[in-house]
């Protein structure tokens, strides 16, 4: 599934807003009605019909015909495509993708491209939770704007950015065995709403995870089932072949699992696909976080080994080490309460070389704090866009998918010593859909585009 890659200026006002009919219809139908999307749009007569047949030919929309569920022989339903264009419109507006380049990606649940953008989202959307920052304010220190100003970038078009596009509606829906509550009356809408929910997660917990210091890209923005995050300069860890010192990495991710524990998560995919290695720096950057857990979840030990055992099979396989030193659920849980018990309010602590916490940048010290066990990012997600509720709906959908036989790679339970060293044949599947760098046919496609910036609003 390609995005389209047309200009979004070729869309006409009428067009645009029988787009956003569609998709405000498609919340409780499965196909929308064309008299409902005339109602909607207060388009009437042809004039609707001929939007919907130009917006049709851009694959932005499909007609469905004959259905069973409607009175009428005719409706529309929103396509992948048609919200990806939502989604760009949105962004546009917003200046956070200025235009749009060459796909590096496409993952079994998501398609990467790069972007350039000028603008940031971060501190505008609602419901951002980031009241306990207080004390930067106090000080008179307040950074938030810098951190995500890319307006020096502006000359170059903008900074280079990545846009995810959630795709989840591509494991059928019709496959999940148990049909849950979750899926409800929603069930029509339901790759958007999944979708779109995996957006949200993602952002949330990107947003946090980058202000509180854990390596991860800088968000800028997020719209209905994509996100815009910064490009990390550097290459999957996957596509590391030789490390004169494997211990120094290796501890650097056992570090990085620890320290998100000690902010109250687990990452729950950490493996060589999702961490980034900085071609400058060699420093690891961790990425993809939909199935990101609290430490306080019923299964948080079995996903915390999981992410140790996925990194230590790694440097077996790859690099023929073994450490003895790995972290535990229970010594992480240990060790953060002790050190919790020491910080008291922070307020005495020192960092790494020795500085106090009041001598820092408020970057600085909001990583201090959180590396002593005094930031909570699970609760802070949980207060905020993306509450309790929404990621258990999430967390439901997703476990039922990876419950489908063939679907997902999360049992490493039947490795032992009968592990095959031959990974090649094993990875095979995975290295056609993660390390494919630039698919040939897909770059010699992409086209460099202007998005355009026009009077229409959304809803
Ligand atoms: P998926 O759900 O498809 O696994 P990921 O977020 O893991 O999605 O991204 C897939 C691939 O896209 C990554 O393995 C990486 O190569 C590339 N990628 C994703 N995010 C970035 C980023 N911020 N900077 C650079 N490359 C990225
Ligand atoms: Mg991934």
């Amino acid at each position: 599934m390609k995005l389209d890659a047309t200009d979004l200026r070729y869309v006409t006002s009428d067009e645009f807003r029988v787009l956003s009919s569609v998709e405000q219809g498609s919340r409780n139908h499965e196909v929308i009605p064309t008299v409902l999307i005339a109602q909607i749009s207060r388009i009437t007569g042809g004039q609707v019909n001929k939007c919907l047949g130009a917006l049709a030919k851009r694959g932005l929309v499909a007609r469905v015909q004959n259905t069973k569920y409607l009175r009428t022989d005719d409706g529309y339903r929103l396509t992948y495509g048609g919200l990806d264009f939502l989604a760009l419109k949105t962004y546009s507006k917003r200046s956070t993708v200025t235009s749009v380049g060459q796909q590096v990606g496409v993952g079994k649940e998501g398609d990467i491209y790069i972007v350039k953008g000028t603008g940031s989202n971060v501190y505008n959307a609602k419901g951002k939770g980031r009241e306990e920052d207080g004390a930067d304010e106090e000080d008179g220190e307040e950074e938030h704007d810098s951190e995500y100003d890319d307006s020096q970038d502006e000359e170059l078009g903008g900074s280079m950015r990545i846009l995810k596009i959630h795709r989840l509606g591509r494991i059928s829906f019709r496959n999940i065995k148990s049909k849950r509550d979750y899926l409800g009356k929603r069930k029509s809408a339901s790759w958007m709403y999944m979708s779109r929910l995996a957006a949200m997660k993602e952002y949330e917990f990107m947003k946090a995870l980058y202000h509180y210091g854990i390596p991860v890209p800088k968000p800028y923005d997020q719209a209905r089932h994509t996100i815009v995050m910064s490009l990390v300069d550097g290459f999957p860890m996957r596509q590391l072949s030789v490390l004169e010192d494997p211990s120094i990495l290796y501890s650097k991710l056992m570090d990085l699992i620890v320290r998100m524990a000690y902010v109250g998560l687990i990452h729950g995919d950490f493996n060589e696909f999702n961490v980034m290695i900085g071609e400058a720096d060699e420093e690891p950057v961790v990425i993809d976080f939909p199935q990101m857990v609290s430490i306080r979840h019923e299964n948080a030990e079995s996903y915390f080994s999981r992410d140790v055992e996925c990194i230590r099979r790694f440097f077996r396989r790859r690099f023929r080490f073994e450490s003895e030193e790995f972290p535990t659920f229970q010594e992480t849980m240990h060790d953060l309460k002790q050190m919790q018990e020491q910080a008291g309010n922070g307020e005495n602590l020192v960092n790494e070389e020795g500085v106090h916490i009041d001598d820092l940048t408020p970057r600085q010290r909001r990583a201090l704090l959180a590396r002593n066990g005094l930031v909570r990012i699970d609760e802070l997600v949980e207060a905020s866009g993306f509450g309790r509720q929404l990621q258990e709906e999430l967390e439901a959908y997703m476990m039922d998918v990876a419950e489908e036989p063939g679907e997902g790679d999360n049992d490493v339970s039947s490795e032992g010593e009968s592990e095959s060293e031959d990974e090649e044949s094993e990875d095979d599947e995975d290295e056609e859909s993660e390390e494919d760098p630039v698919d040939d046919a897909i770059a010699t496609q992409t086209k460099n585009l202007k998005l355009g910036n026009d009077e229409q609003d959304e809803e």
